[in-house]
């Protein structure tokens, strides 16, 4: 049973990461990417999105978070000499 769960939550989590790298933006779920909502029946501008009608996944928000950590927390590379 913790088996076949933790299975496939791995399954899960490596598709998730897969699209993260293939496709990082996802439609906004204020306005299905519509750019606009409608409001007192006129249509309005999204304020989530501000008529971008795209999000960041929050996966690639985490990669992009743990990147930065990471070159922040590094030396830089050394420049590679050729001898
Ligand atoms: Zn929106």
């Amino acid at each position: 049973m913790w088996l076949a769960m933790a299975a496939a939550f791995t399954a899960w989590l490596g598709g998730y990461a897969v699209l993260c790298a293939v496709k990082p933006f996802a439609p906004c779920r204020r306005c299905r990417g519509l750019g606009e909502i409608e409001r007192f029946g006129k249509p309005r501008m999204c304020p989530r999105c501000h008529n971008h009608r795209l999000r960041l996944r929050v996966g690639r928000r985490v990669h992009n978070a743990w990147r930065r950590t990471h070159a922040a927390g590094t030396r830089p590379m050394p420049e590679r000499t050729t001898r």
